[in-house]
């Protein structure tokens, strides 16, 4: 039996992003497993700007409160301090 558990923001965003790594679109939890065990290390927070940057902490409609995705650690680190929509046109287009 599974019982409902209050969402977090890493479900959240889980949710948002279809189950799916930001860049590499890899899926962050085995298929029918969703719910059930989160594989945490499966993705990391990205922040898409570095602290300091004027869109770091705006705040959008009061949804978000923060410009992060769940990325895998190996697209994290290889954007490093790239803009993100860069990067994230370099692995959609391949
Ligand atoms: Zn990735």
């Amino acid at each position: 039996m599974s019982k409902p558990r209050i969402l977090s923001r890493f479900d959240k965003k889980m949710i948002r992003q279809d189950g799916k790594r930001f860049y590499c679109r890899v899926d962050i939890y085995p298929a029918n497993n969703m719910l059930d065990k989160p594989q945490r290390s499966m993705a990391t927070f990205d922040h898409l700007f570095p602290k300091g940057h004027p869109l770091a902490n705006r705040k959008t409609s009061g949804q978000e409160r923060d410009k992060a995705v769940l990325a895998c650690f190996g697209c994290n680190k290889d954007r490093g301090s790239a803009p993100w929509e860069e990067f994230y046109k370099l692995k959609v287009n391949g």
